[in-house]
């Protein structure tokens, strides 16, 4: 497959910039930048509302393509990058931590709504979308990155509060029940056992 000789234009780093491109233009464009994480809305509803995110900025990165088919025919692709650490609230223990998020996606620009439909899901490499001559980058990089949070927010095991509980509670003796002094196989005390309560009082 033969890539197109196109001179990508340069895209500016603002949301007006980025929410209205002419990709049926046929020209290519490249672009990066930073946002500041309140530029993306939907987002700052998912982090947590505990935190300080004023320094919590949104890496992106951006280029198109026209790829042609030896065919002959031509095919409209996009590529964007994206990477932050958001505020997110664990679910296990409910306090708060840092969660590394990054996009990393393809796409080919279809003509019709039908060959959209059509294209194959279980194409791992691309997905597809419906080019525009307003097509909006800026919300795919907000879906990007939404898509890309964890089903479940929570810290990595050894980090997680709970999890300390956890094996806290797991490493304790269980010798509050006068039953566990008693040997199950024989039914009479068990000498190391009591010893052992012995020990720990
Ligand atoms: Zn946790």
């Amino acid at each position: 497959m033969n890539q197109k000789q196109i001179i990508a234009q340069e895209l500016h780093s603002s949301q007006s910039a980025l929410s209205n491109i002419d990709f049926k233009s046929g020209q290519t464009f490249k672009g990066q930048g930073v946002f500041p994480i309140e530029s993306f809305t939907r987002l700052m509803q998912e982090i947590s509302q505990g935190q300080h995110h004023d320094s919590v900025n949104i890496d992106w990165e951006c280029l198109s393509w026209v790829d042609v088919l030896p065919t002959g025919q031509e095919q409209y692709r996009l590529k964007i990058q994206a990477k932050t650490t958001i505020p997110l609230v664990c679910q296990r223990c409910l306090d708060d931590y840092l969660q590394d998020v990054e996009v990393n996606a393809q796409f080919v620009l279809l003509n019709t709504q039908t060959e959209v439909d059509d294209f194959p899901l279980e194409n791992d490499d691309e997905d597809a979308l419906l080019n525009s001559f307003e097509f909006n980058l800026f919300e795919l990089i907000e879906d990007e990155l939404l898509l890309s949070l964890p089903i479940v927010p929570k810290h990595a095991d050894q980090e997680c509060q709970k999890q300390h509980i956890k094996i806290i509670e797991q490493s304790a003796p269980q010798l509050d029940e006068s039953s566990s002094l008693i040997d199950p196989k024989t039914g009479k005390l068990n000498p190391f056992l009591q010893l052992k309560k012995l020990k720990l009082n």
